[in-house]
């Protein structure tokens, strides 16, 4: 299977091309055509597996030359917006389309100077666009396709009444195209009113995280939990690790914490500035900090390549949560390591999450770590050679 028998065009199958895309991921191979023939399409599949360019790339292909606003993504936060952003402008390399991102936590005026210019394709979060809606700076009404990315996402984080106000402003006659991790029942009510009979295609399902993620649980007494994750750092020979808390105060708590150790750490959650969070990940991403601890947002799709290790400094209460916290390593057939500090109270929310994975988790117990004592620890094997990375 190649690009070039999709039904894309030749700009479209150039930039694939200089992106070093050998053959297109199972997403692509089936979203492409069916994008390309204008019909509505459900994307059912996994970040990680080539989503992005399964419909950036159809989208190019139709729009070719520059006229006007003729392509809206929405997305949920402001990372992804950014990130989708990324895509758009390397798969419009060669031809003369222009793309535009609108999220909030930066001025406005930028925004505008872009809308000026009458992008080709917007890429937004649901309230900045409607900031720009209001002030009109920006029409819908010639929307030509418009994607919902990361629906469930946007379902879970309360836009779905904004999103509704947008879709209304967007032309009729349109090809809409939603992806999503899972489709819960409150999705099928906007698919019935916003899109055409639309052909659903699933990829890899949300409940089946990547098969190279290693995965483990670390039970420990509540007071030992700082402990067990400064120990867990130490022993494990991570190349980068994300390092997910519940809350943002824990975030912070944890980030500062492990500073206080000698790590070289950042901290992204939402009520860091827009700056702030930009900046984190970029030091991240370029290797200059090796430990980003992070709330679900930065789970949210974000992709960021070669994360050895993703360390839950809490069991998520939503299963989901899980899946989507440990899909940020083992990605692109890559291996990973996914380790969970879990406590007596949490036992709940273990048994959800291995109902969901529809697998047992393994209980590891840290060699040498000196343990005071909890229930969960019964039956739990020693393993410390679980935490030191495999060899790639
Ligand atoms: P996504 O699921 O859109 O977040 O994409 C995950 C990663 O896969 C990104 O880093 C893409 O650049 C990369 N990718 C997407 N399509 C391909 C492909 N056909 N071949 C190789 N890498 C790809």
């Amino acid at each position: 299977m190649s690009f070039t028998n999709l039904g894309l065009s030749e700009d479209a199958v150039h930039s694939a091309q200089r992106l070093r895309y050998l053959e297109p991921t199972p997403i692509q191979a089936q979203a492409i055509p069916v994008i390309v023939s204008g019909q509505d399409l459900i994307g059912s599949a996994q970040t990680g597996t080539g989503k992005t360019a399964a419909f950036v790339l159809p989208i190019v292909s139709k729009l070719q030359h520059h006229r006007h606003t003729r392509c809206l993504i929405l997305e949920p936060t402001r990372e992804l917006a950014a990130q989708v952003r990324e895509a758009c402008d390397d798969f419009t390399a060669f031809t003369n389309l222009r793309t535009s991102l609108l999220h909030g936590g930066v001025k406005y005026e930028g925004q505008e100077r872009e809308l000026r210019q009458r992008p080709d394709i917007v890429i937004a979060t649901p309230g900045r666009l409607l900031d720009h809606l209001e002030k009109r700076a920006v029409r819908l009404d010639q929307i030509e396709v418009l994607v919902l990315d990361e629906a469930d996402r946007m379902l879970d984080m309360g836009f779905m009444p904004d999103v509704r106000r947008i879709i209304n402003q967007c032309a009729t006659e349109r090809q809409t195209l939603l992806f999503s991790a899972t489709i819960p029942p409150r999705l099928a009510d906007l698919i019935g009113w916003a899109m055409k009979t639309p052909l659903t295609i699933e990829i890899g399902r949300r409940s089946n995280p990547a098969e190279t993620v290693q995965q483990a649980l670390y039970p420990v007494a509540m007071t030992q939990k700082d402990e067990l994750l400064l120990a867990l750092l130490d022993r494990t020979n991570y190349e980068s690790v994300i390092i997910f808390s519940r809350t943002k105060v824990g975030a912070d708590i944890i980030g500062n914490a492990l500073q206080a150790k000698g790590h070289k750490v950042e901290v992204i959650h939402s009520d860091r500035s827009q700056g702030a969070r930009t900046k984190a990940l970029e030091l991240f991403r370029g290797g200059e900090v090796e430990v980003l601890v992070a709330t679900d947002i930065a789970a949210r799709g974000l992709d960021i390549e070669g994360v050895s290790h993703v360390i839950n400094y809490d069991v998520p209460e939503n299963p989901e949560d899980y899946v989507h916290r440990i899909g940020r390593t083992g990605r692109a057939n890559r291996t990973g390591d996914a380790l969970t500090i879990f406590t007596a109270p949490e036992q709940q929310s273990v048994t959800a999450i291995e109902y969901l994975i529809n697998k047992p988790i393994p209980r590891v117990k840290l060699d040498n770590f000196n343990y005071t004592y909890t229930t969960l620890l019964q039956d739990t094997a020693a393993d410390g050679r679980r935490t030191r990375r495999r060899r790639r």
